[in-house]
């Protein structure tokens, strides 16, 4: 059924993927960013589409239009860009979830939170499953992000106990793909860029630290089915690629498959930077069917491709 869906973070990395997708289903889309970590450029193919709109507006502003459903992805999620203006990212994530699920609230209608494998912080259990409650520092550099999705996480649980409202709540772990940002700071774009400039690859501390990479088309495949399952399942369910790999495996699968020259330089790791990180996504395979089908060196092909053209173009110089 054609139905009319309001995207917050729409012009983002994962945002302008799921526009694509969504458009492709047959609805009517809105997209609404303020342009922070987005860019008009990844959604520019849709506009004049003529089932596409889009809005600038921050969802720390309430917002009042009718739609059938809502995808919340407003918020960056880049450890440099979430921590350059901690107080935002915070207000972001609380104010823009309480004017969303309000919204969500007078329209009677789904809403879908995209939170974050950061819920779990420094995890001490591996691989982490939807019932571990975290390991989060409350007053680090990082907790603006992680505690403000935690709190996300509370009030769609509320608004789910107090006002019955349908919610969606996925616990999104490391993606990656075309469209993020050159200079976005998190790993995979990082690495890419690096070894295609031929410069060296920037490992934070010994690069043992590990990470599970989902490609976007997973991913996204994962948000769909999870909005569209029964209303009993409100998650949080874990969508990530179990695959693990250390920091230093993908920096030399970056070098590897760029053909490049780079060297690894090993700078010091950030405070509170988790040692491990995987998904059990036992939960999404029984409950959604859903499983990523795109290894990790497929994925970074088409990644590379996407930021090899883009250096070409001049635009990330
Ligand atoms: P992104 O930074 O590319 O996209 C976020 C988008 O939100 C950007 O377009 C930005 O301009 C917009 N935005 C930020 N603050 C806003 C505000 N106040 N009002 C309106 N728009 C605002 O990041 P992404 O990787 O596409 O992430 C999308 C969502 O998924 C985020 O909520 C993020 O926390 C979550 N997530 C992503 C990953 C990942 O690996 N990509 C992992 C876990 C969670
Ligand atoms: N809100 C919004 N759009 C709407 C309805 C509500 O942005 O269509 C915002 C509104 O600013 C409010 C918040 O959502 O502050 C929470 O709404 P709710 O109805 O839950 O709370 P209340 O208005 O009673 O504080
Ligand atoms: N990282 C790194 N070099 C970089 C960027 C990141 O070694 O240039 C490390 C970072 O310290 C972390 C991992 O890669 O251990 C993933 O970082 P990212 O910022 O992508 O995501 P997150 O830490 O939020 O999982």
């Amino acid at each position: 059924m054609r139905r009319t869906i309001l995207i917050t973070g729409g012009a983002g990395f994962l945002g302008s993927h799921l526009c694509d997708r969504l458009i492709a289903d047959g609805h009517d889309v809105i997209c609404v960013d303020n342009y922070f970590t987005g860019r008009k450029q990844n959604i520019e193919h849709l506009i004049g589409h003529p089932r596409f709109e889009l809005l600038r507006h921050d969802v720390t502003f309430p917002l009042y239009i009718e739609v059938d459903e809502i995808y919340n992805l407003a918020c960056p999620a880049s450890p440099i860009h979430y921590q350059h203006d901690p107080v935002q990212t915070t207000k972001t994530s609380v104010h823009g979830a309480i004017n969303m699920l309000g919204l969500a609230k007078r329209l009677k209608c789904r809403i879908f939170q995209a939170s974050t494998s950061e819920v779990y912080g420094d995890p001490s259990i591996h691989p982490q499953t939807e019932d571990y409650w975290g390991n989060v520092n409350p007053i680090g550099p990082r907790s603006c992000y992680d505690e403000g999705k935690r709190c996300a996480e509370t009030l769609f649980f509320d608004y789910w106990r107090q006002h019955r409202l349908e919610i969606k709540v996925a616990r999104i772990f490391n993606t990656y793909g075309p469209r993020m940002l050159p200079n976005d700071g998190r790993v995979v774009s990082n690495f890419v860029v690096q070894a295609l400039k031929g410069e060296p690859i920037t490992i934070y501390g010994d690069g043992n630290q590990t990470r599970s990479f989902c490609y976007v088309d997973d991913l996204i495949e994962g948000f769909v089915r999870l909005m569209g399952s029964p209303r009993e399942l409100t998650g949080p369910v874990n969508l990530g690629n179990p695959g693990e790999f250390t920091i230093k495996e993908l920096a030399e699968l970056a070098i590897e498959m760029t053909g490049s020259k780079s060297t690894l330089t090993f700078l010091p790791l950030p405070q509170d930077d988790p040692k491990q990180r995987q998904p059990n996504i036992s939960l999404a395979k029984e409950q959604l069917g859903w499983q990523p089908n795109v290894p990790l060196r497929d994925g970074l092909r088409h990644t590379i491709e996407y930021f090899d053209r883009l250096l070409s173009e001049g635009a990330a110089a």
